[in-house]
């Protein structure tokens, strides 16, 4: 029988394949070009693309395709044949290193934030050969990175790059000062991405659901997940089948999938891999989205990937495992056993902690959208404040550091001698907080603030971008130090002090945080336009600049695109909602209100006297609602249209302020009438419904 090891990675252009079917010196050249990032000759792409073709054809491919990820949260293809015409009507199947390596799709239709004027609006993709090519769909996928003919930026995956050369950068020159011989450090990633299976039965019947991803009506069911029995509970047969099948296949990508449990929410799961260099986790998990989608259609399901499905119970997310290694494999963020690693380790961390203090804002930003303003701050998600965790123990050392709580001598010495009380920090005391936004989990840190339908690509430029700027600053100081070792304390202890406000190991959740933050001077960015609005700061295109991640025509550009985003999924949603009320929920009340009326009629004709309160109350009641409820569309509608009047920046907050409560408002009233129209009548699955299925 076949194993999961014989075919883990039957779908991908690796290493081992490379090797095989590459001379040595083309593999050589290639390994040079991946691991050092020297640049790709062009003799050598051309083997490269005549090996990759070969192999693909031999998988039944037909065509290859730049895969590419551009500024929404999805990835973008453009198919072309493999065939090239011959004399005599033939054809070759043919593919040149120049394809390989540049791709040319249109890109006026893709969001820019208007850095392209049409007529100018070609972009070029460019593979990466640090991220494998794969096959889907009998397609070559080649993983590419996306930019305008000027050269500007126009998608997620090339500052994602610059950021993790950037971090290596600064991090390289502060291990040298540690006397490490180290070439490179890799960002790692891992992305624990959560979603919800619902009977595709149900989901095609809302048309909430396929224009919106979420549902804008729905009552809550009779029961949610207040008895807490579906967490890591047993797996129903038809969802364990979907999830076998789902690891199967990604297995075959190359996707080290690894656990899957059901999550807190009814109908709600979980999907784990293992962690991996950040670009190449990036689009591990746009494939693995994908293909959860794909796969669910497969089984009779539909997945959700949207961070609020269901209002009342807890929407999705995904946590974003960062940290970094040597190219040796090291992590820099496990506690060294000797006093040098010790205080390596204590100044990699307080970096951390200096870059999320100092640029809150950016991580901030690097996680608001609509969706996600559903979860942050409500009480299953973090909330809108950016904090650190850190587990009593190892805050306990910087505050000890910080105080010299310790005898002056003594702290000192037992700095540098090797805080060699420094534990392992277990990850059981590391990781029962789990309200933190940004918590230290025994070697890495998570980061829990992304929504699930992000792509995890920009929160982790924004920790790379930041992180490198908090060593650069380091190198700065420690490179002119005189007595090295002084200087690293001083560094730890003072930066520690500046920017400890940022650590907090309380419940995130109370609202004595929010107070507590406010005193603090943290920032408290509820929604996303305020989040959004804070992009441009001075401080922040100057950061970019700096590291060449993005200049700030590009910035400005990614500023518009995050208002217009926003403003186009609410207004999507406004439209959905209106529809839904005028067309479907309105006429269905009105012909259950007729048929009660028509019986109070009846029964009254046929025998006067007849006892009809029941009805009568049910039919003013619901009388009294439907009037509201028309009413409340109404505005809404009246809100939409007052929109145009808007534009960027005022028209997201215009959409927050004022047509999403015209959409509560609606809402309220729909979910009433919901709990008291006729079963038959109402022409949507309700909650219970589509989070009790039976399978
Ligand atoms: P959980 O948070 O569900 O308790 P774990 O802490 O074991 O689970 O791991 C969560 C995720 O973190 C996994 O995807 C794992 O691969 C990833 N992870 C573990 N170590 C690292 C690391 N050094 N860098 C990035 N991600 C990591
Ligand atoms: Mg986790």
């Amino acid at each position: 029988m076949e194993t999961a090891a014989d075919f883990f990675g039957s779908l991908v252009f690796n290493d081992e394949v490379m090797r095989k079917m590459l001379s040595k010196d083309v593999y050589k050249a290639l390994r040079r070009t991946v691991d050092e990032g020297k640049d790709l000759d062009l003799n050598v792409a051309n083997s490269v693309a005549n090996a990759m073709k070969n192999w693909a054809v031999e998988k039944g491919c037909t065509h290859y395709t730049h895969w590419f990820q551009p500024m929404t949260s999805i990835t973008a293809e453009k198919h072309e044949a493999f065939i090239s015409p011959q004399e005599g009507g033939k054809a070759l199947l043919e593919f040149s290193g120049k394809e390989l390596i540049k791709g040319e799709p249109d890109a006026s239709s893709f969001p820019s934030g208007g850095i392209r004027a049409t007529f100018e609006a070609r972009g070029y993709t460019a593979w990466d050969p640090t991220s494998y090519a794969f096959i889907k769909d009998n397609t070559l996928c080649i993983p590419t990175a996306f930019c305008s003919y000027s050269g500007e930026v126009l998608d997620k995956k090339t500052p994602l790059l610059r950021s993790m050369e950037a971090l290596s950068a600064e991090a390289v020159k502060i291990l040298r000062l540690f006397g490490k011989d180290v070439k490179r450090v890799i960002t790692t990633v891992g992305p624990e991405q959560e979603y919800f299976l619902i009977d595709k039965k149900d989901y095609v019947r809302r048309k909430d659901l396929i224009y919106t991803g979420r549902t804008l009506l729905g009552a809550r069911a009779p029961k949610g997940q207040e008895m807490e029995d579906h967490y890591f509970g047993a797996l129903k047969t038809r969802v364990s089948e979907y999830m076998q099948d789902l690891d199967n296949e990604l297995w075959k990508l190359g996707i080290y999938a690894k656990t899957s449990h059901n999550e807190v929410a009814p109908c709600q799961h979980e999907l784990a891999p293992i962690f991996t260099t950040a670009n190449i986790a990036v689009d591990n998990n746009q494939v693995t989205m994908e293909f959860m989608k794909k796969i669910a259609e497969r089984h009779g399901f539909a997945c959700l990937l949207h961070e609020k499905p269901f209002a009342g119970v807890n929407g999705s997310g995904k946590h974003n495992n960062w940290s970094m290694s040597t190219d040796s494999g090291r992590n820099l963020f496990d506690a060294g056993d000797n006093p040098r690693d010790n205080a390596q380790f204590l100044l990699f961390l307080v970096a951390v902690i200096k870059a999320v203090d100092e640029y809150q804002d950016l991580l901030r930003v690097s996680v608001a959208s609509a969706g996600n303003d559903h979860r942050l701050g409500a009480n299953e998600a973090p909330p809108a404040i950016v904090s650190m965790f850190l587990g009593d123990e190892l805050t306990e050392i910087l505050e000890s550091i910080a105080e010299g709580r310790r005898s002056e001598g003594k702290a000192r010495e037992q700095l540098r001698l090797g805080v060699h009380v420094l534990p392992a920090f277990p990850k059981d005391t590391t990781d029962r907080n789990r309200t933190s936004p940004l918590a230290f989990t025994g070697n890495k840190f998570e980061f829990r603030m992304l929504g699930s339908s992000f792509s995890v690509s920009e929160p982790n430029v924004v920790m790379n971008t930041i992180v490198a700027k908090a060593l650069r600053e380091f190198y700065d100081v420690l490179s002119k130090a005189k007595d090295l070792d002084k200087a690293i304390e001083d560094l730890v202890h003072d930066t520690y002090i500046k920017h400890r406000r940022i650590v907090y190991n309380g419940n995130n959740y109370s609202s004595e945080w929010v107070e507590e933050a406010a005193k603090r001077g943290l920032m408290n960015l509820p929604s996303s336009p305020d989040a959004y609005d804070t992009f441009m700061a001075p401080k922040n295109i100057a950061l970019f600049e700096e590291f060449g991640i993005y200049n700030s025509v590009e910035m400005h550009s990614r500023y518009e695109i995050l208002h217009e985003e926003y403003s186009k999924t609410i207004h999507i949603e406004a439209l959905t909602l209106i529809d839904m009320i005028n067309r479907q929920v309105l006429p269905a009340v009105m012909e259950f209100s007729s048929e009660l009326a028509e019986g109070i009629v009846n029964k009254k004709a046929a025998l006067p006297g007849m006892n009809v309160e029941a009805e009568e109350g049910r039919l003013a009641e619901i009388e009294g609602l439907v009037s509201k409820l028309y009413a409340a569309n109404n505005e809404l509608d009246k809100a939409v249209k007052i929109s145009s009047d808007y534009e960027g920046s005022s028209l997201s907050h215009y959409s927050r302020s004022s047509i999403i409560p015209a959409m509560e408002e609606v809402r309220k009233y729909a979910d009433q009438l919901e709990l008291i129209v006729g079963q038959k009548h109402w022409p949507y699955p309700t909650y219970g419904e589509m989070l009790f299925y039976i399978d």
